[in-house]
């Protein structure tokens, strides 16, 4: 097990340097640009790939490859500093890979996870698709279906999947289906959708509030037929698992646990990452707020010799810290397997508010400039937002915190 320790080693130091620079830039000077045309920014996550940041040799690296579990949220902190919408644009196939990892067989995560990636010539991305039209928080009612074609040994699936980083843009996705409805999210399963498969289709492209380079779509699956070797895990496991979860339907006190469920499990391994997200975009504002409250002069002094203005910073410092030291304390928990769920939530929760609070903060600070595209402070605003809503809303997390705290299922 590694210590925890607030001095970061030498290779995160040098990894932080290396991010930041590229995020001050190429991501930062680029931000204004994506965002106003609502595209997937293809020329900057090129960019990240050649120099090694996207790819699948990083992330292993950054998280696998560190027993600390600190790598990868300093990277993600320093990238959305540069922007968020960039920053999910290349962190984005990160979701589907940690996807496949969380649920397939090691020969799964051999084949597939890298394709979420491609490489440096080649570049690759990567979709996970849970949520629907009817079920975002409530995963546990997921219409997409997944039917066992026993004669052809292939999986059919039927369904739509809502608000999907990357989808239909994605080469490879991840699916969350039914494959048995009664047993609602114990009768779930994860699948592959490799490349170019007929029936998946991209539907609606969403026109969002913020991160609007990242590419937000409907994924339509008609009749989509995979291999019976796309079910993650393998059809053995997953019979073994539908057995246990009937058992337990009809005898409520019979039975081992069936574990984590598929979505699930994805997210809890991810909510640090949001929160380190969070993190970047809050001190991206806290900082170009010091700085401006500095410059700006208003009754013959700067502004930020004004208590209100200087202690708004004071506060806007402590809470990007706080919100910094309950990720490192999730990351590293989670990194050495004594993560109990609650932390990771904690961590999302507060970092979210906390991104939402110091950009409106920020904002407050410049002004009527503030208010207006030509300072970057109204962009980071928006972008905190999502920090609040995907992968488990404010509400969601701290559900999961009381039930964590209490033992008691509280609704
Ligand atoms: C930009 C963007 C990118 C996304 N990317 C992905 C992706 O890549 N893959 C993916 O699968 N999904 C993705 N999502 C979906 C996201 O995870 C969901 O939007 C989110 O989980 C919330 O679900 P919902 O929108 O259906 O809200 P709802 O579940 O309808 O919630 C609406 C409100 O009710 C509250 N609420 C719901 N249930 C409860 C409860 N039990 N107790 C108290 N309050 C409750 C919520 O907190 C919220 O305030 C993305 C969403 C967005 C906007």
């Amino acid at each position: 097990m590694a210590e925890f320790s607030l001095q970061l080693n030498d290779d995160q130091l040098q990894i932080q340097q290396w991010v930041h620079d590229f995020a001050a830039n190429v991501v930062r000077p680029a931000a204004e640009e994506w965002d106003e045309r609502e595209e997937f920014p293809w020329p900057v996550v090129e960019e990240a790939a050649k120099i090694g940041l996207y790819g699948m040799d990083f992330m292993a690296q950054a998280s696998i490859g560190d027993p600390t579990g600190l790598t990868l949220p300093i990277a993600m902190e320093e990238l959305f500093w540069g922007d968020a919408g960039i920053g999910l644009s290349i962190f984005g196939s990160g979701l589907a890979a940690a996807g496949i990892a969380g649920n397939g067989t090691p020969e799964q995560v051999a084949e597939w996870a890298p394709q979420c990636y491609g490489t440096a010539d080649d570049v690759k991305l990567g979709a996970f698709c849970v949520s629907e039209p009817d079920a975002g928080s409530d995963v546990s009612s997921l219409r997409t279906k997944a039917v066992y074609d026993e004669a052809k040994d292939e999986w059919v699936l039927n369904g739509t999947k809502a608000w999907i980083t990357n989808g239909g843009i994605a080469d490879v996705h991840v699916v969350v289906a039914s494959v048995d409805p009664e047993l609602k999210s114990r009768g779930q399963a994860s699948f592959v959708i490799p490349p170019g498969t007929p029936g998946l289709s991209m539907g609606q492209k969403y026109k969002k509030h913020g991160i609007k380079a990242s590419h937000t779509s409907e994924v339509v699956l008609d009749d989509c037929r995979v291999p019976g070797s796309c079910l993650l895990g393998g059809k053995e496991k997953l019979d073994e698992k539908l057995a246990r979860a009937r058992e337990r339907l009809n005898n409520p006190d019979a039975g081992a646990s069936t574990g984590k469920q598929p979505a699930m499990a994805t997210f809890e391994s991810t909510r640090p990452a949001v929160a380190a997200m969070a993190v970047g975009i809050a001190r991206a504002a806290y900082e170009y707020s010091l700085e401006y409250a500095k410059e700006r002069r208003a009754f013959g002094k700067a502004i930020i010799e004004n208590q209100s203005i200087a202690f708004m910073l004071a506060n806007m410092c402590m809470q990007v810290d706080a919100a910094r030291l309950l990720l490192w304390r999730a990351a590293w928990l989670s990194r050495n397997g004594k993560y109990e769920n609650a932390e990771g939530s904690m961590s999302k929760l507060y970092a979210g508010r906390t991104a939402v609070w110091v950009t409106e903060r920020a904002i407050q600070i410049l002004g009527g400039y503030g208010y207006t595209r030509e300072y970057p402070v109204e962009r980071w605003h928006r972008d905190a937002k999502i920090m609040d809503i995907f992968e488990g809303t404010e509400q969601i997390q701290e559900l999961v915190i009381a039930r964590a705290i209490s033992g008691i299922r509280i609704e």
